[in-house]
């Protein structure tokens, strides 16, 4: 096998979904759009199944429809928006996608009786995301709306929240106000006396913060894939682990310069030690120079610029290291995606994305 991995420590993650599932009480929509969060999303859609997940939620049409291809038979939800042409495909692949607006629930119709299937949809309201979604004052004629499509089930009603991952008290009360619309916007459906189906909206802010945002199902991506919002509150734990091999190990003068740019000087006689792994795996660019790799007990320093598919580490004087020696860039019980977002200002989210389909999954029990 190549060098470059990604171990995906799938007890973590049944561990993490559990403690979701039994926090909440509720049913589970695990969202494994943008490939599970890069831990792979048809490996993941099957062992959250097996773990209790009713549905699961994707981004784009090609991610449902890569799962159908792959046997899943669970109901898939589409949460952002499609095209119009899409449509034919979303009907027959089976996808349930989110509804914001009537035209697109008329399309939905017409497309569903060409091809002679129902088609399931949640109605989506906007209660402060500001993203898709009708707004909380035109879902019940929403509603009305899908009820009457012929070839349409309202099989359940959605919001998204946007700030519940903070415990700051401004967003705090904006996470209420938003329940609050939200739970208005039921109210007014079911006073026009429709059933708005499984209702939901709880991210993984949600689940670890708002008790009150659980509804019928939740939705919690990052929690499941081991970061949560407070450890304190709900702990989680690390899915992935990013490793490397040594592939090379080169003697090097004092004074020589390294990588591109020539950023960096060596500062005595010394190892250096290179790595198949840069930034088109989804190791960033920003942490040339500034991080340190784990092999055995010891930690190196990645040294000069990150490359495109290398990086090098100054593996010291008289190093002990050796060609094919296992590197480990991040995982559980070493340092993990809050420590490296928090360096390069953004959310583990991002970075776990970020590693490349060119990075070999290696699921392990
Ligand atoms: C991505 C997404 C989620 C999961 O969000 P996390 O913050 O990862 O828990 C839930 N619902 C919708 C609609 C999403 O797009």
């Amino acid at each position: 096998m190549q060098a470059s991995r990604a171990i995906i420590h799938l007890d973590n993650f049944r561990y993490n979904m559990e403690a979701a599932r039994s926090k909440a009480g509720k049913k589970v929509c695990l969202p494994v759009k943008a490939d599970a969060y890069g831990h792979g999303a048809l490996s993941i859609s099957r062992i959250a199944i097996e773990a209790g997940a009713e549905y699961l939620g994707v981004a784009t049409v090609g991610e449902g429809l890569e799962l159908r291809a792959g046997g899943i038979t669970a109901p898939i939800l589409l949460f952002a928006q499609a095209l119009p042409e899409e449509i034919p495909s979303i009907v027959s692949a089976g996808l349930s996608p989110f509804i914001s607006d009537p035209e697109f629930a008329q399309m939905l119709d017409s497309g569903a009786e060409q091809l002679n299937k129902k088609g399931k949809v949640h109605l989506k309201i906007d209660s402060g995301m500001g993203r898709n979604g009708c707004r909380p004052e035109a879902a019940a004629d929403l509603a009305g709306k899908i009820v009457n499509c012929r070839n349409l089930i309202l099989e359940g009603t959605a919001t998204h929240l946007s700030v519940s991952d903070s415990e700051n008290d401004d967003d705090m009360a904006y996470t209420k106000e938003q329940l609050c619309k939200f739970n208005d916007a039921i109210s007014s459906i079911r006073d026009a006396g429709l059933d708005p189906g499984i209702v939901h909206a709880a991210n993984s802010g949600g689940l670890v913060f708002h008790e009150d945002s659980y509804f019928d199902m939740i939705r919690p991506g990052i929690f499941c894939y081991g970061y949560s919002p407070s450890d304190k509150l709900l702990p989680a734990k690390p899915v992935m682990e990013l490793r490397s091999n040594v592939t090379v190990i080169k003697q090097v003068k004092k004074g020589e310069a390294i990588s591109y740019g020539r950023t960096y000087i060596t500062p005595e006689d010394t190892f250096i030690g290179i790595i198949p792994l840069g930034y088109s795996d989804g190791l960033s660019r920003r942490l040339s120079g500034d991080h340190l790799v784990k092999i055995g007990e010891d930690r190196y320093p990645i040294v000069g610029r990150i490359c495109m598919d290398q990086c090098m580490l100054n593996l010291g004087p008289g190093t002990k290291v050796k060609r094919g020696d296992e590197v480990t860039i991040f995982g559980p019980g070493y340092t993990d995606l809050n420590d490296l977002s928090a360096k390069l200002n953004t959310i583990p989210n991002d970075l776990a994305c970020a590693i490349s389909k060119r990075v070999v999954r290696v699921y392990k029990d």
